[in-house]
């Protein structure tokens, strides 16, 4: 007899839970508690709505299994683990069996003194599809150069706003980058154009303007606040579940109450960094346990960042590039053609690195690190893409993870390819390649057309 399963939190990773607790034959009843209006739908692709790339309709995950109760809009306020309820903030009480949280991140917000008056500029953190609507009032000034806010700024320059990037750190994202590749991204922001005014903060709202902490003024008619997220634990806190940074689980994703699984952006993570890729992983693996398996979860050893700017990519852990010890270095620096890299080895395989202005080097070196293969022994063709055994689509091996978000392989693009999907949308819905971040598309896009061709 399967459980009855109440999952609070209605993001990417409780709409993956769900399908696939249906998927492995899980047949009791399913509740989900969402506090957002709104079905499920894709954080990760929310700059595109903001830039106007995509309707934000377009970011929905779609129905659940028949016969799941969905509640959006309700709010779980506290988890009772000892009588098993949950309560609502309009007080209503809902019993539980096994419960779920999926709560997600919340932003992190700086002080602003000022905000409140309406002549303010329209102050946003797209965070949620509210907070990402198109933005229709310039100039814009984005508050944080972390990733998400360099990937802000230069997606809304290029889409042609007037926009400063106020970031505290001495380059754009820093915590990721170093210094070469910070200064390379500073070019292309400029090239978006994109102000950028590191080492500053704003400390403060005026009708029109933003004050900077060194007293200067910067107009603005939209304030995107990008200043970080951190996991929602608010609700694990009332149940006085053990919670460290996110919310602490073992590798069956169970929390410190037997009868409480967490996962996704919530939960205490190795890295920075929470990645669809890993709630839609623990997704799985916890449908596979809820479900009578055995679903133990092994949290992926390599962390790829690879930010929303042309040819960018970061491998970690990032604490090797700082100090590579006695381990292979190998760097590339050509600043006047914008293209820099650098590598950190270890028993010939790639540890960490950082990549800028170097496609070929993001799609092979990232899939090298992704599968902890050997890299080949010309390091300098690898990087500059010339390696032949890597250097094209067409030369990928069958097994090669291609959109790493769903885990679909080249093989299983070819075999939809096969079986008739011609385009890009009908690739998505056989296979979910591309309906993650989405920085897949042009390589599945390639494959598809050689697939085609041949
Ligand atoms: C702007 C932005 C860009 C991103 N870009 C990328 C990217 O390019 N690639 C990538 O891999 N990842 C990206 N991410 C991260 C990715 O979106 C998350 O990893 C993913 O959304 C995690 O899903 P989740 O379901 O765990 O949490 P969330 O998406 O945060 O969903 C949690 C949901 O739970 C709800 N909730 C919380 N508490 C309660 C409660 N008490 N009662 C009821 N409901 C509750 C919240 O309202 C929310 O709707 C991005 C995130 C953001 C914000």
């Amino acid at each position: 007899m399967s459980p009855a399963i109440t999952v609070v939190g209605y993001g990417p990773a409780a709409h993956r839970l769900v399908q696939r607790l249906h998927h492995h034959g899980h047949r009791g009843p399913v509740t989900v508690f969402g506090g957002e209006p709104q079905p499920a739908y894709n954080r990760a692709q929310l700059l595109s709505v903001l830039d106007g790339t995509l309707p934000s309709g377009a970011l929905a995950l779609g129905p659940l299994p028949p016969g799941t109760e969905v509640r959006t809009g309700s709010r779980i306020t506290a988890v009772d683990p000892g009588r098993r309820l949950l309560r609502d903030g309009d007080g209503g009480v809902h019993p539980y069996e096994v419960l779920v949280l999926a709560t997600g991140s919340r932003p992190v917000l700086p002080p602003l003194s000022g905000a409140g008056d309406r002549r303010l500029p329209d102050i946003r953190v797209p965070h949620t599809l509210p907070g990402a609507e198109p933005v229709d009032r310039g100039p814009v000034v984005v508050v944080g150069g972390g990733l998400r806010g360099t990937e802000t700024a230069y997606a809304l320059g290029r889409a042609g706003h007037e926009v400063t990037l106020v970031h505290p750190g001495a380059r754009p994202m820093h915590r990721l980058l170093d210094d070469r590749a910070g200064t390379l991204v500073t070019a292309l922001l400029g090239e978006a154009g994109v102000a950028v005014e590191t080492g500053r903060r704003a400390v403060a709202v005026e009708p029109g303007k933003i004050v900077l902490d060194d007293g200067r003024l910067l107009a603005a008619g939209t304030l995107l606040l990008c200043t970080g997220s951190e996991p929602d634990t608010v609700l694990a806190r009332t149940a006085r579940l053990a919670v460290g940074r996110g919310i602490v689980v073992d590798d069956r994703l169970r929390t410190s109450d037997p009868h409480i699984h967490a996962l996704g952006d919530c939960v205490e993570a190795p890295a920075r960094h929470a990645t669809l890729a890993s709630a839609w992983d623990q997704a799985d693996a916890l449908a596979r346990t809820l479900s009578g398996g055995d679903g133990r979860h092994e949290p992926a050893g390599q962390v790829v960042v690879r930010p929303r700017l042309p040819a960018l990519a970061a491998l970690g852990p990032l604490q090797a590039l700082d100090d590579p010890g006695d381990d292979e270095q190998v760097v590339l620096s050509d600043p006047a053609g914008g293209r820099y890299g650098r590598l950190v080895l270890r028993e010939g395989r790639v540890r960490a690195g950082v990549l800028v202005g170097l496609p070929r080097a993001v799609a092979t070196v990232g899939r090298l690190h992704a599968e902890d293969r050997p890299a080949p022994p010309d390091r300098l063709a690898l990087l500059l893409g010339n390696d032949e055994e890597y250097a094209n689509s067409a030369e990928l091996p069958d097994t090669a993870v291609v959109c790493q978000c769903n885990n679909v392989t080249k093989k299983d693009l070819h075999e939809a390819c096969r079986q008739g999907a011609r385009d890009l949308p009908a690739i998505a819905a056989a296979t979910r390649a591309t309906t993650g971040c989405g920085s897949c598309t042009a390589l599945v896009r390639r494959i598809c057309e050689s697939a085609a061709a041949s």
